[in-house]
Formats: structure tokens, sequence, C-alpha cells
């Protein structure tokens, strides 16, 4: 069981963002920007181009949804959205707020929050999201 699937599965804690049938949301623990958020097949697959055709497109949607909430929230230019996956073997976007291309760089320094600062930024992601 993946790290993430033990987050969808409640035995981790995680700062939630949305769920529907298919995905699970929430904030990036090690976070390049406030309101860094990644988006989860609740299908344990690793690597995002082996996930079937119908959830690769609902995951599009479904990170789209999320990603219009992050932005009414945090002050940013718009969101940036990648694709690494080489550090956990269960399929994420990552979607970052950016104000320039360096924003995106995974080689920045984390940000840190306290646990209510994170959970400040989510509840208002959460109330954001439709
Ligand atoms: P990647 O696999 O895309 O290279 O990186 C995995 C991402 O997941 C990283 O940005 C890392 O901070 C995040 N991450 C790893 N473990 C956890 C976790 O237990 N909880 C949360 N919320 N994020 C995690």
């Amino acid at each position: 069981m993946s790290i993430f699937s033990k987050i969808i599965a409640g035995e981790i804690p995680s700062y939630k963002i949305a769920e529907d049938e298919n995905f699970y949301s929430f904030l990036d623990i090690n976070p390049l920007a406030k309101g860094h958020t990644l988006v989860v097949p609740k299908k344990e697959v690793d690597y995002i181009f082996d996930l079937d055709d119908d959830t690769l497109s609902k995951m599009m949607l479904f990170s789209k949804k999320v990603a219009k909430a992050i932005e009414k929230v945090v002050d940013c230019k718009r969101i940036g959205i990648t694709v690494i996956g080489l550090e956990v073997p269960h399929a994420h976007i990552h979607l970052i707020p950016i104000t320039s291309e360096s924003d995106m760089s995974f080689k920045n320094t984390r940000k840190q929050f306290s646990s209510q600062e994170f959970e400040e930024i989510a509840s208002k992601i959460r109330e954001a999201f439709e």
C-alpha cells in the first residue's frame, strides 16, 4: 500500500482539499508554495501514463476544479501543473501557485508552515471548491 493510499484510507492524516469517487486531493506536506496541492487517483497506479484513459481524463478535470479553488484563495498569477512521481510510486499531479517560472522548480527550498497554517489554507481552498 503506498503512502498516498494510506492517506486516502485515513490511516495517515492529511490536509484534505477535495475528494470524489475516483480522486483525493490534499496539501503537499513539503510545499513549494502556500497552497501546493496534490491530486491522486484512488486507484493505486505508479506511473500516471499507465492509468486507463477514462481515469486520466477525469483526473485532469478534477485537477482543474481544484486549481480553480486554489486560484481563488492564494495570491498568484496562475496554477502551475506538473508530474514528477520519482519519490512516491502512486500517480499524482502537483498543482502549484506561481507568479514566475522559477516558482515551479523542485530545486527550490520547500516552504514551512505550522499545522495551523496548513489547516487554515486547506479550509479556505475547501470552501472555494465547487
Ligand atoms: P514526487 O513523487 O512527485 O517526486 O514527489 C512526491 C511529493 O509528495 C513531494 O512533493 C512530497 O513533499 C509529497 N509527499 C511525500 N510524502 C507525503 C506525505 O506523507 N504527505 C503529504 N501531504 N505529502 C507527501
